[in-house]
């Protein structure tokens, strides 16, 4: 059982032949609406994996909220403690033109999920065996989500996204931080160390993701592992790294080891195909995989 805290974002998305001008009205080709959210994302990759998944968050009171919850439903995530806020539902509008792309975030109902919102949903944290958060919400209500998760006793997965500088206790609370590179500096503040010595300094506490070449971890004693990555044709990155954190959490019960190497195989398969939450492979095609 996996609980995650985390946002919930619908893109909207638009293809133009140009980017309008200040002022200027133009006739786009497509649009199109992609379920996302960090949270949202890593929820849906690890039900995908046949794990039971609770999802925490906040959407409007509005009809991008209900379809949300729609499809995070569809999944067989358990939206039950996902709450309606006063703001409307997270949205990213994306314009794509000629390869470049603009992109506006409004957070909006994701940043009015609130410490009493974790604590409405104790019964959940009581039944997991993962709690997972990302970074797309109050920052206080990933330190309340720690909080309790460190208070039943369970392990708290920390996806550092979007990166930012991390306060100590939040860190001392997390069990596994799970940062891209980039990710791993702005968290610890360590811009400028090799990433490699910042990981040995906190052994068994870190795995960081590196594309294509897989994800790196350190054992208790401090000794620096590679779980090489999966070569494969890559079509759209976006969301390798939440497949990475929702597979990781899924397969967690698996030890570390293999739980890295089933969420690099996740990882590799979801960017292979189109779209965030499109990419991201079932248990039964994750085995195919990796036994072909
Ligand atoms: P993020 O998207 O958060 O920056 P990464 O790019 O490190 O994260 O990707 C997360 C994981 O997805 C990697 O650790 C790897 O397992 C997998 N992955 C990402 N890109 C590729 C790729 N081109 N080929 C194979 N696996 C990939």
């Amino acid at each position: 059982r996996v609980v995650v805290v985390g946002s919930i974002n619908m893109d909207l998305v638009t293809e133009t032949d140009t980017f309008p001008r200040l002022g200027e009205t133009l006739f786009g080709k497509r649009f199109a609406q992609y379920p996302g959210g960090k949270g949202a994302n890593q929820a849906v990759a690890a039900a995908r994996l046949g794990a039971e998944v609770t999802l925490i968050g906040c959407v409007g009171d509005d009809a991008l909220g209900a379809q949300m919850k729609t499809v995070l439903a569809r999944e067989g995530v358990d939206t039950r403690w996902i709450a309606t806020g006063r703001e409307a539902t997270g949205i990213a509008q994306i314009t794509l033109s000629g390869g470049d792309n603009a992109i506006v975030v409004v957070s909006g109902a994701n940043y009015e999920l609130s410490p009493a919102d974790i604590d409405r949903a104790e019964a959940a944290f009581h039944a997991a065996d993962v709690v997972l958060a990302q970074l797309e919400v109050p920052l206080a209500t990933v330190r309340h989500a720690a909080r309790v998760a460190h208070a039943y006793g369970k392990p708290f997965f920390l996806n550092p996204a979007p990166a930012v500088a991390l306060p100590e206790e939040l860190l001392e609370l997390t069990t596994l931080l799970t940062p891209n590179e980039h990710e791993l500096a702005a968290a610890l503040q360590t811009h400028g160390a090799a990433w490699q010595d910042v990981l040995r300094r906190r052994p068994g506490r870190i795995a960081m993701t590196h594309g294509k070449d897989g994800a790196y971890y350190t054992t208790e004693d401090g000794e620096l592992k590679h779980q090489p990555g999966f070569s494969v044709q890559a079509v759209d990155t976006t969301g390798a790294g939440d497949t990475f954190n929702g597979a990781l959490a899924a397969f967690w019960h698996l030890g570390m080891a293999e739980a890295m190497r089933r969420a690099n195989a996740a990882g590799a398969l979801s960017v292979t195909r189109a779209g965030a939450q499109g990419g991201m492979p079932t248990l039964a095609e994750l085995e195919q995989f990796l036994t072909s």
